[in-house]
């Protein structure tokens, strides 16, 4: 895997490279395609180079210029469990954020349980697992050579009682997948095998 981070405003946006293909993950604020374009070419990357697009959530830090990227030729894999998101994203929106509504029917639809064999299909080894807890609709991109883009899945003892079992299940999920690397929404990348004793998960 190739990593490129292009990331601002706090947030990371990955680009991730396998076998010539490359995949954005979490895509920008609203209205700042022009400062997403920009730190793409800092990092010697057009967005031609980009083949696919997914997000780990619909929040406007993660999801807001997916439609944008869309009408610029990148595809968006976006996965069934994620549907519901995307009309809400909407009303978080103010007004003059320039937001893009997205159109999901020119998105790639896919269940969770297919991803693998799709990700393979395009050129990656893993897949997309569903990791609610930060919302619904959260979900981690998994390589098998043990690495997870999470976005905001944060530790269990940093979210509220009533969400805490659900995020240490998401954790699980990443455990059992043997990840070794967690790639955050924000924030740097951290090595998950202290951090899964300090869950409760080993
Ligand atoms: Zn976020």
């Amino acid at each position: 895997m190739n990593l490129i981070n292009v990331g601002y405003d706090s947030t990371n946006y990955y680009v991730v490279e396998q076998n010539r293909t490359r995949l954005l993950i979490d895509a920008g604020w609203p209205g700042t395609l022009p400062k997403l374009l920009a730190g793409l070419r800092r990092k010697g990357l057009r967005l031609e180079e980009i083949d696919y697009l997914c997000v780990t959530h619909f929040h406007p830090d993660h999801a807001g210029l997916v439609q944008e990227l869309k009408d610029q030729g990148v595809k968006h894999i976006l996965l069934d469990e994620q549907l519901p998101a995307v009309p809400v994203l909407k009303t978080y929106m103010k007004p003059n954020s320039g937001y893009v509504d997205i159109r999901v029917e020119d998105s790639l639809h896919l269940a969770t349980t297919g991803s693998r064999a799709c990700l393979q299909r395009i050129g990656f080894d893993g897949e997309m697992v569903c990791t609610p807890g930060h919302s619904d609709d959260s979900i981690s991109v998994v390589l098998d050579e043990g690495v997870a883009f999470t976005g905001d899945l944060h530790p269990p003892m940093l979210v509220g009682e009533d969400k805490a079992e659900t995020v240490r299940q998401s954790w699980d999920i990443l455990r059992r997948l043997g990840v070794r690397t967690i790639y955050p929404g924000h924030g740097p990348a951290w090595p998950s095998r202290v951090r899964f004793r300090q869950f409760g998960l080993i």
